[in-house]
């Protein structure tokens, strides 16, 4: 996968946050203050022009392109966490022209990891670590398995998916949604679910 691929799954994210982006308001709106949606569409807008200004010659560059404008771009929680996976996982990819599944998969895990040391949230505390975790770790799983990275995407992005769903009945310990204590109960967490957004199109991009 080249630098290319990763900008067609930066476009699919795009188009999917847009689509999405009045449900992730909608859900944030519920336990947070209604703007995930504005945020993460904001942000990949502005990820989208500095792609076009300086297109990226490798998977890395454009995965740390993707990560620090979202850092710079989206205010709020969601920016410096995503912008940090990003920017974590293209780091650890270095500078080859094109990488294998198994080297994104690990690269993804380097990003989860960097997420997790600047939320310090755990799996269970309803956050986008609770797709997240899953997904990385299906997707490593499957390519271990002998699958192709179509079917490994696909297993990634439904792991996310369950993950996020399976956010509903917990109570928030991390970010603004745990101010709420136990009325952040019974709602699906809206990073969560940006995050099975964000690996399903990956399986998109690659079919
Ligand atoms: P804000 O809460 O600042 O308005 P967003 O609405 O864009 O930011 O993003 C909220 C999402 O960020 C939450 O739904 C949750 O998934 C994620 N989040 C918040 N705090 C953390 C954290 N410490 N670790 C991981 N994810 C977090
Ligand atoms: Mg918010
Ligand atoms: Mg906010």
């Amino acid at each position: 996968m080249d630098a290319a691929f990763i900008t067609d799954w930066i476009d699919e994210i795009t188009r999917l946050v847009a689509g999405e982006r009045e449900h992730l308001t909608a859900l944030d709106a519920a336990i947070g203050d209604a703007d995930h949606g504005a945020n993460l569409d904001r942000g990949f807008a502005a990820v989208r022009a500095a792609l076009s200004a300086r297109p990226p010659g490798t998977p890395g560059d454009a995965l740390v392109l993707l990560g620090g404008t979202l850092i710079r771009k989206v205010g709020g929680a969601s920016g410096p966490l995503y912008g940090t996976f990003f920017r974590q996982a293209g780091k650890s990819l270095g500078d080859s022209p094109e990488v294998s599944p198994a080297e994104l998969a690990a690269a993804l895990t380097d990003g989860l990891a960097a997420v997790r040391a600047l939320g310090s949230a755990e799996q269970g505390d309803k956050t986008m670590v609770d797709a997240l975790t899953p997904a990385v770790r299906a997707l490593e799983q499957a390519l271990q398995d002998g699958a192709g990275r179509r079917k490994a995407f696909d297993a990634a992005a439904r792991a996310a998916e369950e993950g996020a769903r399976a956010t509903v009945p917990l109570r928030a310990r991390k970010g603004r949604a745990s101010y709420l204590g136990e009325r952040s109960m019974g709602h699906l967490d809206p990073g969560a679910a940006s995050s099975a957004l964000i690996m399903r199109a990956l399986h998109i991009s690659a079919s």
